[in-house]
């Protein structure tokens, strides 16, 4: 657990730990008031059939929703010239006039109880898409040919030990930390509001975190990268999130208060997004890869469709939707698309929605990172 303590560079990033965690703070509370200026603005997300009461969530009614941010106004909406439309989405957006609209205040991140075979057997296949060639897998790991669907045993076989092999290109191991620190993220949330079901209280669950993130480091590096990367998107289209229409209550002080928050993550953004994606997708098959690599993160956005717990899956949608919304800005669109003025419909106002909640979920992850630290060290002295 004391790996926990994280210092020195970040892998392909160029930012380090202690950059992140001195700005953490901020960039939570400013977040954390932007995303609540959300409050009354939908979402919508497909859904499926949920078996286990425990996750379902309260839906708020369409007319409590401004109606320029109706699904009806909203498909009316986004158009962009040839190339930048959809081909360029590293997701599959529901983009139909039916879904319900959710008010993520009310719906936390946290334990819901959703486990066992269904849950693992969504996590295996996001990291099955890993798998850009599975005899390539099978070859290195000198095993026989695996089947089309791995068993439970071999998910560790698709998983990155953490260090540089020169069998695994750049760009595999940039996939497979986004969905590891992804789960990481998703992990520390349920180990942090955690249900002790012989008191029936709700609590932080020391024990949890170690055995599912600080007993892998790298687990917890993850987070870390997957803000940088979110930073470095965010702070690319700086601009144009700077121009969009919020839309927030309508009510002037409201909206003065987005812009100030705003500002103040964009700051934070430019300071500490320190990702290079230069360096990614460049050589012979640049893109071919890039091509391979958008079809697995689409892939992923489309598993979410397979999670049986409502509330895992809204959060589970938004987050890959984020992080896909991440994806785009730093590889699709080139610096011309960029101008606010000239593309005022460049992202979806859902993506706008993930990629902010998306930041404040990782954000919110390296705060609950250090509450475990502390109730480490408590714990330390007590002993
Ligand atoms: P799991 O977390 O299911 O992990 C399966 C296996 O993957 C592990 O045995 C390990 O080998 C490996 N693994 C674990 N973590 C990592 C990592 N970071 N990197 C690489 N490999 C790893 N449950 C809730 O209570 N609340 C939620 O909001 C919630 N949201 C979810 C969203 C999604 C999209 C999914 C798929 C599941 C969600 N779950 C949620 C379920 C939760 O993630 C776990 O699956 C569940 O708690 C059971 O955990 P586990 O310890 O069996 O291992």
């Amino acid at each position: 657990c004391k790996n926990t303590v994280l210092t020195g560079p970040i892998e392909t990033t160029l930012c380090d730990y202690e950059t992140i965690e001195s700005v953490n703070d901020e960039l939570f509370n400013n977040l954390s008031d932007l995303v609540d200026l959300y409050r009354e603005c939908p979402f919508w997300a497909e859904h499926g059939s949920c078996n286990n009461p425990g996750c379902a969530i309260t839906t708020v009614d369409e007319s409590d929703i401004p109606e320029k941010w109706r699904a009806a106004a909203l498909s009316k909406r986004h158009e962009l010239p040839g190339c930048y439309y959809r081909d360029s989405d590293y997701c599959f957006l529901d983009d139909n006039t039916e879904g319900d609209y959710f008010d993520l205040q009310l719906v936390p991140e946290r334990y819901t109880g959703y486990s066992g075979h269904d849950a693992r057997r969504v996590w295996r296949s996001i990291y099955e898409e890993n798998c850009f060639g599975l005899s390539e897998l099978s070859l290195m790991k000198g095993k026989s040919p695996a089947p089309v669907t791995l068993p439970d045993t071999m998910i560790e076989a698709l998983h990155d030990d953490g260090k540089d092999s020169p069998a695994q290109c750049l760009e595999k191991r940039v996939y497979y930390k986004m969905i590891s620190g992804l789960h990481a993220s998703i992990s520390t949330h349920i180990c942090h509001e955690y249900l002790n079901q012989s008191t029936g209280e709700w609590g932080s669950n020391l024990n949890c975190f170690i055995d599912r993130v600080a007993s892998h480091p790298e687990r917890l590096q993850y987070i870390y990268f997957n803000t940088i990367l979110l930073l470095r998107a965010v702070h690319r289209v700086g601009p144009y999130l700077s121009a969009f229409d919020y839309c927030s209550t309508g009510k002037h002080e409201d909206d003065a208060e987005t812009w100030d928050r705003l500002a103040k993550v964009l700051d934070i953004a430019r300071d500490t997004g320190k990702f290079d994606e230069t360096v990614l997708f460049r050589g012979e098959n640049a893109n071919m890869l890039k091509e391979e690599f958008k079809t697995h993160f689409r892939n992923v956005t489309r598993i979410m469709d397979c999670v049986g717990c409502d509330k895992c899956r809204l959060w589970g949608k938004i987050q890959t939707t984020g992080l896909a919304t991440a994806l785009k800005i730093l590889f699709e669109l080139d610096e011309k698309v960029l101008n606010p003025r000239m593309n005022p419909d460049l992202l979806h106002r859902s993506e706008v929605v993930a990629l902010f909640n998306t930041l404040f979920r990782f954000s919110e992850s390296l705060k609950a990172v250090d509450d475990f630290r502390n109730e480490w060290q408590e714990l330390d002295k007590e002993e």
